[in-house]
């Protein structure tokens, strides 16, 4: 049986999601294993291709996440939907125990997506501009400020963290199963994947 950190998503319903992270005490912040879960994040990151893992999501309770916008994830995006969202590339960014501040009162409303709630999206509010602070890691600053749709992933991830998860937020009339077309194509021959 495997142990935390996964190599997979946890998914909604395993109370890891739903309970407050803990903050990494100051002494274990360079400790090798807090270096290995935050290996481990950035593994699964990568792997799955996504914007942001909040340690939650790989079975940690504690208050760690990841986020990145790749150079070329661009290109999985129709351009009017790239400009709409407002999004942008953020190169890899690590924070423990994080702390968001709104400095815009703008919303957005776009799709939004979790890999712990896979198969599934709708759209959720956001503000449009926050500033993070914590404990940067690779590289890091321990301060950035975020618009568009990389402030949107460090809500959504820094949500994790307090158990909240984007459902909890959702317009309730726009959840959608992202395969549903796919799913009376196929006749119902259709599957949601959990690992990759
Ligand atoms: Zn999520």
């Amino acid at each position: 049986m495997s142990a935390p950190p996964y190599r997979h998503f946890t998914q909604i319903g395993d109370p890891v999601l739903r309970q407050r992270a803990e903050e990494v005490p100051p002494e274990d912040i360079d400790s090798r294993e807090i270096n290995q879960i935050i290996d481990g994040m950035v593994k699964v990151l990568r792997h799955y291709d996504c914007v942001g893992v909040a340690a939650p999501q790989v079975g940690i309770p504690l208050r760690i996440i990841v986020m990145e916008f790749r150079e070329g994830k661009q290109e999985q995006f129709k351009p009017e939907i790239y400009e709409e969202r407002k999004m942008s590339i953020l190169p890899l960014a690590v924070f423990i125990n994080p702390e968001l501040e709104i400095i815009s009162s703008q919303v957005n409303k776009h799709p939004e997506g979790c890999m712990s709630v896979r198969g599934y999206s709708a759209e959720v509010e956001r503000y449009d501009k926050v500033r993070i602070r914590g404990i940067g890691k690779l590289g890091t600053p321990s301060e950035m400020e975020l618009e568009g749709w990389n402030a949107r992933i460090a809500q959504h991830e820094v949500d994790h963290l307090n158990g909240t998860i984007y459902m909890d937020r959702m317009d309730l009339s726009t959840f959608n199963c992202i395969l549903w077309e796919q799913i009376n194509a196929a006749e119902g021959r259709s599957a949601i994947w959990f690992h990759k």
